[in-house]
């Protein structure tokens, strides 16, 4: 059908080539001036202790709502934010959304058992040489004590500098502040890698629970990563539990920290204080 139809193509190519470039256009004006006017808002959504039977963590989580097209998810603009630079900014306005959320509502969080927040951090930021500064005053503006923030950084993102990645998180280390590997099984890090990384935790990433327990390959990744995490010493927590058969696999594997839609969607923090105002209330 194509063929003789060449000059055809390459028209439809370009105007549908033309439509993508406008659309992301598009976004990265609106995404600037969401920036500038801060239109953002921090969701949470909270990591379960099956031992403990409570919540002890919680994850922050950008959410945008433009007025015309309504939530606009951190699929469709972290990457355009990374590209553009735009996310420093980003970045940034989240530490200090964090910190304020935890200086507002810590107490009440602590009283049903969390014990901090943790925030993700783009590459430029993670590697930026003015991040370290920058955390340490806004945790001071804020009055926050740093074990009560964790990081977590891609397992791509360590890759991409092993070196200045360890010297980052030994520094937020020091202070206190926790680091987590996110999206681990994605990223192709080496073991001899894994071992050198001054990090608490390791987040299986969603892709290989969703088909857990029916799919051998990931059943065998995900236990490996969970005994490797064990001899490593490290903390491990599966994100994306949906459902109670998952949970179950987890628990007979020996992860025990779990987050996903199974326990509690994100949502904003007063969600999650409510019963506790409620309780005080009665
Ligand atoms: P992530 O850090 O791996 O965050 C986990 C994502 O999985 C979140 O998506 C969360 O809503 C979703 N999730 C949690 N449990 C379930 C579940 O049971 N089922 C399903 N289907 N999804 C679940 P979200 O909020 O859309 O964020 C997507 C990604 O965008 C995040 O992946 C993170 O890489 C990035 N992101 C989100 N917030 C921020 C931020 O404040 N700063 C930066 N730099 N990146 C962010
Ligand atoms: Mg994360
Ligand atoms: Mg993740
Ligand atoms: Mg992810």
């Amino acid at each position: 059908k194509a063929k003789g139809d060449g000059r055809n193509r390459v028209a439809y190519f370009s105007a549908e080539l033309d439509s993508q470039l406008r659309d992301k256009m598009r976004l990265e004006s609106k995404l600037r001036q969401a920036v500038s006017c801060e239109a953002f808002e921090i969701y949470i959504q909270p990591q379960y202790d099956y031992k403990t039977s409570k919540f002890r963590w919680a994850e922050v989580l950008i959410r945008w709502e433009d007025p015309e097209e309504g939530f606009i998810p951190p699929d469709k603009f972290i990457k355009l934010a990374e590209e553009t630079g735009i996310i420093n900014d980003i970045d940034q306005w989240v530490l200090r959304a964090t910190c304020k959320l935890w200086a507002e509502h810590g107490e009440a969080l602590r009283a049903i058992g969390i014990e901090g927040v943790s925030m993700n951090l783009s590459a430029r930021q993670f590697y930026s040489k003015t991040l370290f500064a920058y955390v340490e005053a806004v945790f001071e503006e804020y009055g926050i004590n740093p074990s009560c923030i964790s990081f977590e950084i891609t397992e791509s993102m360590v890759i991409e500098n092993i070196e200045g990645a360890i010297e980052t998180m030994e520094r937020l280390r020091n202070i206190g502040s926790r680091i987590s590997i996110d999206d681990f099984g994605t990223g192709y890090s080496s073991l001899s890698y894994l071992k050198r990384l001054p990090i608490d935790s390791l987040k299986i990433d969603r892709s290989f629970i969703m088909d857990i327990p029916g799919d051998t390959n990931d059943v065998a990744i995900t236990s490996a990563i969970i005994a490797m995490a064990e001899k490593l010493n490290l903390s491990v927590i599966a994100e994306g539990i949906e459902t109670k058969e998952q949970c179950e696999f987890l628990v007979e594997q020996g992860c025990f920290h779990m987050q996903g839609y199974y326990f509690a969607k994100p949502a904003p923090v007063r969600t999650f204080l409510k019963p506790q105002l409620n309780a005080a209330v009665e």
